[in-house]
C-alpha cells in the first residue's frame, strides 16, 4: 500500500493527497520495518484494536470499505458503528473484508495523524489520531471535521460532538478555546481506565488537536486565507519529528610507541565471540544439542501475590499429552529452603513452620505448627511440569489447578511504610556532626523522589540444562549464569548431595546486567530436581513473560532528603533516607541498600551526613542485583538534591555541582580518603568537548523562542567505587595449561556475558606469556576447574580474574624461564617442548585477593572501595511540551577508565551502560496491578531504548594518561559506572520541563520521579491543556496500575 500511495502523491497534485500523505505518515512509524513486512492493513482493521494506527486514518477521511461473503458484497463507511464494541467489528460472521477505498482530498481539506508511544520506533500507540478538517472553499469557516482517536476509548472514536459544534466556526483562538474544552467533556477515561496513564491520555487529545490547530492554522496562512501566521514561537509545536542522522565519536589513547606487536594489552581488540555472535554460531546454552532421553520442564507459578495454597489439583495436567510428571516441595530430596545469601526461600512453595511460643522464649523446644503452603508473590514458584516437548509441559503447567486462600498483599513501597514492613537490618550510615552542619547552614531544603525499577531484559532469558550422570549423585549442569558456584551450592543443597557431585558449566551468557547473578538458581534448582527424580536430563529456557514475571529486577527506590547548604551553594549537611522495594526475599537487597548508601553523596564532599536505609519487604517477586547495584538510585537522589538546590537558589546547576565536587585528599561518609581524583578533569574535559557554556547559551535562545518546545541541558559526574562491598568475595582463581603444541588452555572465574570478559583475559595472558593472542583460547566457565568463584558482579571481575590470570601466568613464565635462557632464539613451541620433555608442570592455577579491604559499619571505619572510576557526561535534549516526547540531542561522556586495557570494548561499555540507564532514567516502566500482578511481560509493553533513542550526537571520550596503581595493568572497571551518567539526560529533561513550567509562572523547585517518561514529562508540563484534564482524586478509584 505504501509504494502505491507514494506514486499517487509523487504524481497527483498536493490537495488532492492529504490524505495519502496521512497514511504514508503514520505507516513511517507504524511498528518496524519486519512487522510492516507481513502485516497486512486487511489485518490491522480487522483485529479492531483501539490503539491501531491507520484505523483513525480511515475513520477520519472517510474510507469505505468492501466486504464480502457467500452472498455477495456490500460497501460500508468506515465510522462510528464499524467498530461496535471492543475488538469487535461490523462485519458478519462469514463476511471478510476485500478492500479498502481511501479517497482523494479535496482543495480544502487538511488531514494530520498524531501517534504518541513510549518509544517512537517499534512502539504501540498511546494515543494515536487523524483529523480531518475541510472548509469552505476559499474561507476559514468549517465545512467538515472529523477527530478520530485510538487509545481513549475501548475502541477508535470519533468526537463526533466536538465536531459537530465547531461546523461553521472560523478557524481561530476562540474555537480552539471550545474545541479542548468540549473534548475535555466527551473524551472522559474512566480512572481505573486499562493501559492507566489517564491524564496523560485525556490531556494528550488536546494536545493533539491543539497541533493540528497549529498545522491548519499556518496552512491557510500559507494558501491566503488568514492573514495571521502562527506564532513563531507556536511553529515548532506543529513540526513532524524527522530522525536526525546519528553520528558518534570516539575517543582513547593509543598503545604507547614501541609497545611490542604481540602484546595485546591496551589495543582496541575486537571481542572474542563478536563474529560469532553476528553470524549465529556462538554456542549458547540452548543450542546445545538435545540428549537422546532429554525432557522438557515448564514452571507452575502462583497468581496470587500472597496467599495459602489450599489444594494443588495436577490431575488433569499428568493427563495431557506428553507429560512425564509433576514435582512439588515434597519432591525435593535435600533442602527445599534456598537463597543466595538468607535461606528465606523456597525451591518450590512450601509449608512455613512457626514455632509455638515456648519455643520462641527459649524455654523447652514447643510444638512445631504447619502451617498451608504459602505464596508470596505472583510467579513464586509452586511446582513444575516435565513432559516430552516445552510445548507439552508449559500446555500442562497451565492446567495444574491452585486453589488459594487470598491474604492481602503488601505491593507498594509507601504500603510497606505503612505496615512498617521492613528486612531488618535498617542501615545507617552517619560521620559528622549533623545537628551542627544543619545549624551552620543558611538554607534547608526538603524534597523526595521516586525512581523506578527495570527488568534486565537480556536477550537469553533463563535457561538450565540439567544431566544426572549416573553414580553417586553426580549431576552436570549447564547454565546461562553470572554464578556459577552459587549454582552449584544451592542445587547441592536442594539434591542433598556435597557440592563435589555438582558440576555447573557456563560457556556464554546472551546477557545478565546482574540479572543472571542470583536470580537463576530459582530455575536451575527446580530442573535439578526434576532431572534428580527423574534420572533423565532435563532443560528449560523461560518465555521471555515467565522470566519478567519470575525473576525480579533492579529495586525501585523511594528517597527523602533534607540539605542544608550555605549561601554560597556549598552543600555542608545532608540526610537522606532510601526504601527500597526488596520483594519477598532478601536476596541481595542489603548489599544492594548498602551500596546505595556509599553513594548517597555521589562525587560532592559534604561534611555532615547520615544516610538510613530501608528495605521494603513486600509481595513482589525478589528484586536482586542490576548493573550499579544500588549505586544508580544512591546518586540519584543526590543529583534530585544538587537539582532542587540550584533551582531554589536561582543558580545554574553546573555552577552549584562544580561548586561541591570532591577534591583530591577528601573523605567520603565512609572515611576513605579519596586520592587521584579525576572528577575535575573529567569535568573540565566534558564542558569543553560538549562546548557546555555555548550549548547553554543556545539552548536558552531556543528557549525563549518557543513556547511549546524545550532544550535542556545537564552536566553530571559520577563516582563509582569499585570493589565487592562484602570483602569476602574479592577474590578470584584461574587455571592456566599449555600443551605440548604451544597452545594454552585459559580458565579463569568470570563468566562471559558478552561484557569482554573472556577477551581481556587473553590479552592480559598474551602479555605475560608473551604470546599472540591467536594462541590463547578459553573455553568455558566450570565450578570443576576454578572452585569457589566470586559473581561476575560489581565490575571488578576484569580487576580480580585479571589479577589471577596474571599469576598462573606468571608462574608458568618462571618456569619456562630456564628453556628461554638456555634457547634465547627459539620459539615459544620449542620452550614448551623442551620444558615438557624435562617432565616440568605446564599447568598453573592463579590467585588473587584486592588487598586491604573490609569495612565496619557499626565504627564506620575500614576500607570499603579499592578505588574508584568516575565519569561526567553532558546531555542536550529536547522536550515537546505537547505530547511529553523527547529527542536525545547530544550527550558527550568523559570516563576514566585508567589505562584501559581494551579501548574498544571499555568505549562498548560505556555506551552500552549509557544506553541501559537511558532505559531506566527516561523510559522503561514496570507497571505492576494494585493486586501485585505485573501487567508489563515483555517487549510489547515493556520498552527498552531503541536505536532512534541513542543520542543524535554521541561522544565517548576515554581520559588520557589516568594509570590506576590498584588494577590490572594500571586499568580500571568499567562495566557499571558509566550507566549513571544517563541521568544527565534525565536532568536535561527536567532542565527543559523546568523552562516550561516557568512560562506558566512555575518557578523552583519541583518533583519529577524517574523514568522521565513521555507521561510524566507532559504532566509536569502544566499548562491551559493539563488544566482542562486534571486527575481524579486519589483512593476514589482504583487505578489500573501503581507506583511500586
Ligand atoms: C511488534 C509489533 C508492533 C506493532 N506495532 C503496531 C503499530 O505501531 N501500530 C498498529 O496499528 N499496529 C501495530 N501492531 C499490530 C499489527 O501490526 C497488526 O496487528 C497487524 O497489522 C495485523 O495484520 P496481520 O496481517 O498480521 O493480521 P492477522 O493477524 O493475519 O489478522 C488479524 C485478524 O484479522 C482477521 N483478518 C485478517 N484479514 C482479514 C480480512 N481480509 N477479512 C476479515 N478478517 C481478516 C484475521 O482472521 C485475524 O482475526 C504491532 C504488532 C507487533 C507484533
Amino acid at each position: 500500500m505504501g509504494a502505491l500511495l507514494r506514486q499517487e502523491v509523487e504524481t497527483l497534485p498536493p490537495h488532492r493527497t492529504q490524505v495519502f500523505l496521512a497514511v504514508l505518515e503514520q505507516l513511517r512509524w507504524f511498528a518496524g520495518t519486519q512487522i510492516r513486512n507481513v502485516a497486512a492493513v486487511g489485518g490491522n482493521i480487522m483485529t479492531a484494536s483501539p490503539v491501531s494506527d491507520l484505523n483513525p486514518v480511515f475513520m477520519a477521511t472517510g474510507c469505505r470499505l468492501t466486504l464480502m461473503d457467500k452472498d455477495g458484497s456490500r460497501v460500508v463507511p468506515m465510522d462510528a458503528s464499524f467498530f461496535p464494541g471492543y475488538r469487535r467489528t461490523a462485519l458478519r460472521p462469514q463476511e471478510v473484508l476485500v478492500s479498502v477505498e481511501i479517497p482523494f482530498s479535496r482543495a480544502s481539506q487538511f488531514v494530520s495523524v498524531f501517534k504518541q508511544s513510549l518509544r517512537r520506533e517499534d512502539d504501540v500507540s498511546i494515543v494515536t489520531a487523524a483529523m480531518s478538517v475541510t472548509f469552505a472553499p476559499g474561507t476559514d469557516a468549517v465545512e467538515e471535521l472529523r477527530l478520530s482517536y485510538g487509545g481513549v476509548a475501548a475502541v477508535t472514536t470519533l468526537a463526533s460532538a466536538t465536531a459537530a459544534a465547531l461546523l461553521g466556526r472560523r478557524w481561530g483562538e476562540e474555537l480552539l478555546e471550545d474545541a479542548c474544552s468540549s473534548l475535555a467533556k466527551e473524551l472522559t477515561l474512566d480512572p481505573s481506565a486499562p493501559g492507566g496513564m489517564v491524564t496523560y491520555r485525556r490531556t494528550l487529545t488536546l494536545s493533539l488537536f491543539y497541533k493540528f490547530y497549529l498545522t491548519v492554522l499556518q496552512k491557510l496562512h500559507e494558501q491566503g486565507v488568514k492573514a495571521d501566521a502562527v506564532r513563531p514561537d507556536c511553529r515548532s509545536a506543529a513540526a513532524v519529528h524527522r530522525p536526525e542522522p546519528p553520528s558518534s565519536i570516539q575517543v582513547f589513547q593509543a598503545v604507547p610507541e614501541g609497545q611490542d606487536r604481540s602484546d595485546a594489552v591496551g589495543r582496541p581488540m575486537m571481542h572474542l565471540s563478536a563474529l560469532k555472535q553476528a553470524t549465529g554460531e556462538a554456542v549458547y546454552c540452548d543450542d546445545i544439542p538435545l540428549y537422546e532421553n532429554e525432557l522438557h520442564l515448564a514452571l507452575v507459578t502462583s497468581s496470587k501475590a500472597h496467599a495459602h495454597i489450599l489444594s494443588i489439583d495436577s490431575a488433569a495436567a499428568r493427563r495431557l499429552p506428553g507429560v512425564v510428571c509433576c514435582v512439588f516441595a515434597e519432591d525435593v530430596p535435600g533442602s527445599n529452603a534456598t537463597g543466595p545469601v538468607l535461606y528465606d526461600e523456597t525451591v518450590f512453595a512450601d509449608r512455613q513452620v512457626c514455632f509455638s511460643s515456648s519455643g520462641q522464649s527459649g524455654g523447652s523446644p514447643g510444638l512445631t505448627v504447619p502451617l498451608p503452603l504459602q505464596v508470596t508473590c505472583v510467579g513464586h514458584i509452586i511446582g513444575a511440569v516435565v513432559a516430552d516437548t516445552q510445548l507439552h509441559a508449559q500446555r500442562a503447567a497451565k492446567a495444574v489447578r491452585v486453589q488459594y486462600e487470598e491474604l492481602p498483599p503488601v505491593v507498594t513501597i509507601q504500603e510497606a511504610i505503612a505496615a512498617q514492613s521492613f528486612y531488618q537490618p535498617i542501615r545507617t550510615l552517619q560521620s559528622g556532626d549533623l545537628e551542627a552542619g544543619f545549624k551552620q547552614a543558611d538554607g534547608v531544603l526538603e524534597g523526595e523522589m521516586h525512581m523506578g525499577g527495570q527488568e534486565h531484559f537480556y536477550l537469553e532469558t533463563n535457561v538450565t540444562l540439567a544431566v544426572p550422570r549416573g553414580e553417586d549423585g553426580e549431576m552436570e549442569l549447564f547454565v546461562s549464569t553470572q554464578s556459577a558456584t552459587k549454582t552449584q551450592a544451592l542445587v547441592a543443597k536442594a539434591l542433598g548431595v556435597p557440592a563435589n557431585r555438582v558440576v555447573v558449566r557456563v560457556k556464554r551468557m546472551g546477557g545478565g546486567f546482574g540479572g543472571k547473578e542470583t536470580r537463576t538458581t530459582l530455575l536451575s534448582t527446580v530442573v535439578a530436581v526434576a532431572a534428580n527424580k527423574l534420572k533423565r536430563p532435563v532443560r528449560c529456557m523461560l518465555d521471555r513473560d515467565e522470566d519478567m514475571l519470575v525473576t525480579g529486577g533492579r529495586h525501585p527506590f523511594y528517597g527523602k532528603y533534607k540539605v542544608g547548604y550555605l549561601a554560597s551553594g556549598k552543600v555542608v549537611a545532608l540526610d537522606v533516607s532510601y526504601y527500597s522495594n526488596a520483594g519477598n526475599s532478601m536476596d541481595l537487597s542489603l548489599s544492594v541498600m548498602e551500596r546505595a548508601l556509599f553513594h548517597m553523596e555521589n562525587s560532592y564532599r559534604v561534611a555532615s551526613v547520615r544516610g538510613r536505609g530501608f528495605l521494603c519487604r513486600t509481595n513482589l517477586p525478589s528484586n536482586t542485583a542490576f548493573r550499579g547495584f544500588g549505586g544508580p538510585q544512591g546518586m540519584m537522589l543526590a543529583e534530585v538534591w544538587i537539582t532542587d538546590l540550584a533551582l531554589t537558589l536561582d543558580r545554574p546547576a553546573e555552577e552549584v555541582r562544580r561548586l561541591n565536587l570532591y577534591l583530591e585528599g577528601e573523605a567520603t561518609p565512609y572515611n576513605q580518603i579519596l586520592t587521584h581524583v579525576t572528577l575535575d578533569r573529567c569535568w573540565a574535559e566534558c564542558l569543553t568537548r560538549s562546548g557546555y557554556h555555548q550549548r547553554r547559551a543556545a539552548v536558552d535562545l531556543y528557549n525563549r523562542e518557543n513556547r511549546w518546545t524545550k532544550r535542556g541541558l545537564a552536566i553530571l559526574p559520577t563516582k563509582f567505587g569499585i570493589s565487592f562491598t562484602a570483602a569476602f568475595l574479592n577474590q578470584a582463581g584461574a587455571l592456566v595449561h599449555i600443551y605440548t603444541d604451544g597452545s594454552v588452555l585459559l580458565t579463569h572465574g568470570g563468566t562471559e556475558m558478552g561484557q569482554g570478559l573472556h577477551t581481556k583475559m587473553v590479552q592480559v595472558a598474551s602479555r605475560v606469556l608473551g604470546i599472540p593472542c591467536s594462541k590463547i583460547h578459553i573455553s568455558e566457565t566450570s565450578t570443576n576447574t576454578v572452585p569457589n568463584t566470586s559473581p561476575t558482579a560489581a565490575s571488578a571481575s576484569s580487576d580480580l580474574n585479571g589479577a589471577a590470570v596474571q599469576n598462573a601466568c606468571e608462574v608458568l613464565v618462571g618456569r619456562l624461564e630456564p628453556y628461554k635462557t638456555r634457547n634465547p632464539k627459539g620459539s615459544w613451541e620449542d620452550w614448551v617442548t623442551a620444558a615438557y620433555f624435562d617432565r616440568v608442570n605446564l599447568s598453573a592455577n592463579g590467585f588473587y585477593r584486592t588487598p586491604d579491604l573490609g569495612y565496619d559499619f557499626e565504627s564506620n571505619s575500614g576500607r570499603v572501595f579499592n578505588y574508584f572510576s568516575c565519569g561526567v557526561a553532558c546531555s542536550e535534549v529536547e522536550v515537546d511540551c505537547l505530547t511529553g516526547a523527547h529527542k536525545n540531542l547530544s550527550s558527550t561522556i568523559v570516563m576514566d577508565v585508567g589505562r584501559s586495557l581494551n579501548p574498544a570494548i571499555d568505549i562498548g561499555q560505556v555506551e552500552g551502560a549509557f544506553m541501559q540507564g537511558l532505559g531506566l532514567f527516561t523510559m522503561e516502566e514496570l507497571r505492576y496491578s494494585p493486586q501485585g500482578v505485573l501487567l508489563t511481560r515483555g517487549p510489547g509493553a515493556y520498552k527498552i531504548p531503541g536505536f532512534g533513542d541513542i543520542p543524535s550526537q554521541l561522544t565517548v571520550s576515554l581520559l588520557r594518561d589516568a594509570p590506576n596503581d590498584k588494577a590490572i595493568y594500571a586499568s580500571k572497571a568499567v562495566g557499571e559506572p558509566p550507566l549513571f551518567l544517563a541521568a544527565a539526560n534525565f536532568f536535561a529533561i527536567k532542565d527543559a520541563v523546568g523552562a516550561a513550567r516557568s512560562q506558566e509562572g512555575l518557578r523552583g523547585a519541583f518533583r519529577l520521579d524517574s523514568p522521565a517518561s513521555c507521561e510524566r514529562i507532559r504532566n509536569a508540563c502544566s499548562d491551559r491543556f493539563t488544566r482542562l484534564c486534571p486527575p481524579a482524586e486519589p483512593g476514589t478509584f482504583s487505578p489500573w496500575s501503581v507506583q511500586v
